[in-house]
C-alpha cells in the first residue's frame, strides 16, 4: 500500500507522516517512511541542488528534471522494493508536489509535468494521496527555519501551488482525501485514520 502526503510547505506532512507511521507499525505493518526530495544518495545530492539559494535563477525546465531524477532513483531504489515485500510505504511527497510547484507555480504545462514524472516512476501511482490544505499565511507561521529557496518564493507562487494541489484532488476525488492542514495536528491524524481504517490490507 502507497500513501503519499501532499501539501504546501508549513502543511504539516511530516509531522502526519510520522504519527501515520508510528500508528501502522503498531497495527503489526512493516512501514518506510520515505520523502521527496532527498532520500537515496543521489537524491541528497539533487536536493542540496535544487534548494540551494545559490541555485536562483535555476531554469524551470531544469528544475523539473532535476525533481523527476531524484523521484526516478526513489521509486526505483526505495518505494518500489519496498512494496514489493508487503510495506506499507508514506511518502512525505510525491507526483503532485511536481504538477503543482513546477506546473501550477511556474510556468510549465501541468500535463508535460505529469507527464515526466509518470515516466520517471514507470507509472506508479499512490493508493491513496492525502492534500494537507492551509493558506499560505498560516504556513509560513510554522517556519522555524531560514527559508528555502523555494519557500522564499512570493505568496503568488504559494497560492497557485495551492490551487495546484486542489485542482489534482478535485480531478480524481477517490484516490484523494482533502484536510484542513489548519486544525491542530491530532485533529488531522484523527481524518487520516480513519480513512486508512477502510483501505488498509
Ligand atoms: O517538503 P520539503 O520541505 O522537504 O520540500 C523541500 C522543498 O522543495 C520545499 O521548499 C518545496 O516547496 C520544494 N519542492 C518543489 N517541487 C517539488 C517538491 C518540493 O518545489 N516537486
Amino acid at each position: 500500500f502507497f500513501l503519499a502526503l501532499e501539501g504546501g510547505d508549513g502543511s504539516g506532512k511530516s509531522t502526519q507522516a510520522e504519527a501515520l507511521a508510528e500508528w501502522i507499525r503498531a497495527k503489526g505493518h512493516e512501514v518506510v517512511l520515505t520523502r521527496e526530495p532527498g532520500a537515496t544518495p543521489v537524491g541528497k545530492r539533487l536536493r542540496s541542488i535544487l534548494l540551494d539559494v545559490s541555485s536562483a535563477g535555476l531554469s524551470h525546465r531544469a528544475e523539473a528534471l532535476l525533481y523527476a531524477a531524484d523521484r526516478a532513483e526513489h521509486v526505483d531504489t526505495v518505494v518500489r522494493p519496498a512494496l514489493e515485500r508487503g510495506a506499507i510505504v508514506i511518502s512525505d511527497r510525491y507526483i503532485d508536489s511536481s504538477v503543482a510547484y513546477q506546473g501550477a507555480g511556474r510556468d510549465l504545462s501541468p500535463t508535460e509535468v505529469a507527464r515526466i514524472s509518470r515516466w520517471a516512476t514507470d507509472g506508479l501511482v499512490p493508493n491513496l494521496t492525502v492534500l494537507l490544505d492551509v493558506a499560505p499565511e498560516t504556513a509560513r507561521e510554522r517556519f522555524t527555519e531560514a527559508p528555502d529557496r523555494l519557500e522564499s518564493e512570493p505568496a503568488e507562487f504559494h497560492a497557485r501551488v495551492r490551487s495546484g494541489f486542489l485542482t489534482l484532488a478535485a480531478g480524481d476525488p477517490g484516490r484523494y482525501l482533502v484536510v484542513d492542514g489548519g486544525q491542530e495536528p491530532e485533529a488531522v491524524t484523527a481524518v487520516v485514520r480513519h480513512r486508512l481504517d477502510t483501505v488498509l490490507p
